[in-house]
């Protein structure tokens, strides 16, 4: 019994020495919903990066210009210390000038088609019986060899498009956040570990392909979109380093009419394309830019102090980058605005960073630690390491938040918990000691810094957004973003008024660093 007491006591300590390290202010939170929602320029500031200066593919006018209007954007609203910031080479830009391709024969048909970034233009246009190639080797293809000069070339077999029974677009129900709730079972492995050699090898596979193509001067290459219902995913088809060759055109095509040529050509069908790409390389500025915003900290003791929040800024080049992620630099820029507005006062200084190259793998804020915070390959630290208290991180979409990943901080958890406690009613508490993965708050982990990432809804994410030209501004939902706007600038708030710097987690190894990298 004795025992049993005591051990009571030693609970309710810790839990008053945990929980000490965030008090509410619930007249805050009342402000900040009030701000974000009767006066949200949310939608607004997503219309201007995505509509009028979208796409940002890394290194393009695209980027640049969004990253231009963001600056300024931030000093209208009081934010006075918001300026670019280079954080290394990145390498070239690239555009898209015209990208058209048609069957002609043997009945018209325009088609869906988006070329791969960083590939080259054809030569004027070119029109014949396009060639179907399928391989599974290297060999399959390299037989060809002395045929390929000018053709069009129909690449891989076609795919059966699944048609969608469940609908596109869902919020996460009570199951999946209790499963996502739950710690994994130790030695639980990521379901996507397996299968990156598989990946790997593919995309070996296909940059040999890529390779001997453009050797044998291809005219161009058609490959079949993996998503379905005419929506193209594309990514990287060349190199954006400067000097290297162009490489063949490539079009990503919707399956849909990939199929419709791969059965026509089966039964022997006279059928004609007429292609025309022409895409521009951007060779004379190769810096790579970040845009960095700050409000200063006002109390003697903290200033110096850092709390960071960002969402990459580049995208890729057939949407306009809205879900992934222009709709998430909004939502930062607002929380940031509404703290600036309401004259909140942080203690700790608050900065804000819309990263370049995320898609390129996190180079922008890979750069940035590089130059500010420390070696991610030696793990040297800067001063400035000490001075930071976190990064929140949002690129899951576009969703409303739900909750957020500790990242493996077990300290952390009785922070979030307080600071999320007051969100309860608008369906946001889920603190997960899980970790998520593949954008920028890796680097952050990697230094030994609390980088979080929050959890959001998947609306159409996954299944019709992420990297495709439906990546536009019609799949935002306002209120999803006016929504996560006001979590998150209530999170980083208290964050910076915190009596100590967010809890940390153990620092990192070199070694495991190196094991857990892509
Ligand atoms: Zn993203």
């Amino acid at each position: 019994m004795k025992l049993l007491v005591m051990k009571f006591v030693l609970l309710v300590i810790l839990v008053i020495n945990v929980s000490a390290q965030v008090e509410v202010d619930l007249n805050v939170i009342q402000k900040i919903k009030k701000k974000a929602i009767e006066n949200s320029k949310v939608m607004e500031t997503s219309i201007y990066i995505c509509d009028i200066y979208g796409p940002r593919l890394s290194g393009s006018p695209g980027y640049l210009k969004a990253a231009q209007w963001t600056v300024e954007q931030l000093k209208n609203w009081g934010i006075e210390k918001s300026y670019l910031e280079p954080w290394g080479t990145f390498g070239r830009g690239w555009q898209v000038e015209n990208a058209k391709a048609e069957m002609i024969k043997p009945v018209y048909m325009p088609m869906i088609v988006y070329p791969k970034s960083w590939t080259g233009s054809t030569n004027g246009v070119i029109t014949g019986k396009p060639m179907l190639i399928e391989y599974e080797i290297f060999e399959d293809v390299e037989k060809l060899k002395g045929t390929l000069e000018g053709k069009i070339v129909l690449l891989g077999k076609p795919r059966k498009a699944e048609i969608h029974f469940e609908p596109d677009a869902r919020r996460l129900d009570e199951n999946e956040i209790l499963e996502r709730a739950q710690s994994p079972f130790p030695g639980e492995k990521s379901p996507w570990a397996a299968k990156r050699g598989e990946w790997k090898k593919k995309r070996e596979l296909r940059k040999k392909i890529g390779k001997f193509f453009e050797d044998e001067k291809v005219g161009v290459i058609l490959e079949l979109s993996d998503r379905e219902h005419g929506t193209i995913r594309v990514h990287r088809g060349g190199s954006y380093n400067v000097g290297d060759s162009y490489g063949a055109p490539s079009l990503v095509v919707s399956v849909e009419q990939y199929n419709r040529l791969w059965r026509m050509l089966k039964k022997d069908t006279d059928v004609e394309l007429r292609v025309n790409v022409q895409n521009t390389f951007f060779e004379s500025d190769s810096l790579g830019r970040n845009v960095i915003a700050e409000i200063p900290g006002t109390d003697s003791r903290l200033e110096d102090e850092i709390v960071m929040l960002g969402a990459h800024l580049d995208s890729w080049h057939s949407g306009t980058g809205a879900t992934d992620n222009g709709a998430n630099c909004a939502v930062m820029m607002e929380a940031v605005r509404i703290i600036k507005q309401l004259n909140l006062k942080p203690k700790r200084t608050i900065r804000l960073c819309l990263w370049d190259g995320e898609e390129q793998g996190y180079k922008g804020s890979k750069g940035y630690i590089k130059k500010h915070i420390g070696n991610l390959e030696t793990l040297e630290l800067m001063e400035e390491h000490e001075n930071i208290s976190a990064y929140f991180n949002l690129d899951n979409g576009a969703g409303k938040i739900r909750g957020i990943y500790l990242q493996e901080n077990d300290a952390a958890r009785p922070v979030f918990e307080t600071m999320l406690k007051p969100f309860s009613d608008m369906g946001v508490g889920t603190v997960t000691i899980r970790k998520t993965t593949g954008t920028d708050h890796m680097p952050f982990n990697e230094i030994g810094l609390p980088g979080f990432q929050f959890m959001q809804d998947p609306i159409n994410y996954m299944n019709r957004t992420h990297h495709t030209n439906m990546d536009v501004v019609d799949n935002l939902i306002e209120g999803d973003l006016i929504h996560n706007a006001l979590v998150v600038a209530s999170v980083v708030y208290h964050a910076a008024m915190m009596d100590e710097k967010m809890p940390r987690k153990v620092m990192p190894t070199v070694e495991e660093n190196k094991k857990n990298s892509w």
